[in-house]
């Protein structure tokens, strides 16, 4: 397999940084892949390689000092099916919203309201992708992966240990797997989830349907969110705090505004864009990093920004909504 040498990332990250890594690779199967792994040619790379999918929750802060991989496996597949559900299998590296577009035009079930996030297969079940009241985690039966010396494992969901937007693969796992497809389990038929207002707003009354369900959800995305062709950014910065119910209780005496979800009996989420409105950041800038103009978690590359701007942007902004609520705030971008 050819390693590409200072290889230029700015078309492979969505913040838009111009920044190199000094090799890349792409593999288009399993075999490829462990072909690379085993081959002399990883050996100096070992300890410092990177997998991407779209770039699109990574934040470069410099060039990059090692391979990065990057998986083009693609397809789609049913491998089982009962009367009710399918598992389809997708490469790593299907554009996650093809997936969902192919599930929708096939009439299955559970994909919808995650329709239009970038990315792609393999992150998505590493970041536990979620929006409109769905989590990936809810669709995935396994996740498979070769190791550093090529061995295949599949995981099962349980050993994932999905949470909010997190996975063992960003924690005890991390740098040692590398995805290669994920298989999800899909429903031919369903009930669509419509919690969201903002979603069942745009959908007929009692007429909703799966693909007026996808249609809703992207354009609610796309009226909503800066589109990163047009402006850099990896969408929500931040993650939604979760804190003890107690502590919001408190705080609400102060803020009688402040939203909440609630999590379990003792937790509720708040709206980390709500806090860091509150401290005065929407629409502000510093340097050519700034918050959006209508969405406060999401953070921007006004252009030529670096990455070390939009850090200590996001320093900022978590130094506020601390000195201001007591609440630490942390990002859901991957800063490399
Ligand atoms: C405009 C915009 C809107 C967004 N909206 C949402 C949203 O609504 N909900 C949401 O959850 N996210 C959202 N995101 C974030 C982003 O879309 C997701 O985190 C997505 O899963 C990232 O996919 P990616 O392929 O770009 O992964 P990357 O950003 O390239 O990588 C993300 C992580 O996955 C790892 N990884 C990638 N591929 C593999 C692999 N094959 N094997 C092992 N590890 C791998 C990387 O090492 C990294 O840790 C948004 C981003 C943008 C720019």
């Amino acid at each position: 397999m050819m390693l590409n040498k200072d290889y230029s990332l700015a078309r492979h990250n969505t913040f838009g940084m111009d920044v190199h890594a000094s090799a890349w690779a792409e593999f288009a199967s399993e075999e490829a892949l462990r072909a690379l792994l085993l081959s002399p040619d990883f050996v100096p790379w070992r300890e410092r390689f990177l997998v991407i999918g779209s770039g699109s929750n990574l934040l470069f802060c410099g060039d990059y000092d090692g391979l990065v991989l990057h998986s083009a496996i693609r397809g789609i597949r049913v491998v089982e099916e009962t009367a009710d559900d399918v598992l389809a299998c997708a490469g790593s590296g299907v554009i996650w919203d093809d997936f969902v577009a192919w599930a929708v035009g096939q009439g299955y079930y559970g994909a919808e309201n995650l329709s239009a996030i970038p990315g792609e297969v393999g992150a998505s079940a590493v970041q536990n992708i979620g929006a409109y009241g769905a989590e990936v985690c809810q669709l995935i039966e396994y996740v498979s992966a070769l190791d550093l010396d090529g061995e295949p494992h599949v995981f099962t969901n349980v050993e994932c240990r999905y949470g909010y937007r997190d996975s063992i693969f960003k924690n005890e796992w991390k740098g040692r797997y590398v995805i290669t497809s994920v298989t999800y389990r899909l429903h031919k038929q369903g009930t669509l989830n419509l919690s969201y207002g903002n979603l069942r707003e745009r959908l007929p009354e009692g007429g909703a349907t799966l693909s007026g369900v996808r249609e809703a959800v992207c354009a609610v995305r796309a009226a909503k969110l800066p589109d990163p062709a047009v402006m850099g950014n990896a969408g929500s910065f931040f993650k939604n705090p979760v804190i003890a119910r107690w502590q919001y209780d408190h705080l609400r005496d102060v803020w009688p505004s402040m939203p909440s979800y609630p999590v379990d009996d003792e937790h509720v989420k708040v709206p980390a864009g709500w806090l860091i409105e509150q401290c005065g950041w929407k629409g502000r800038a510093l340097g050519r990093a700034a918050v959006h103009e209508h969405q406060a978690l999401v953070l921007v590359n006004l252009g030529g920004a670096t990455g070390d701007e939009v850090v200590s942007l996001a320093r900022h902004i978590v130094a506020d909504v601390r000195q201001k609520f007591g609440i630490e705030i942390s990002p859901e971008v991957n800063v490399i």
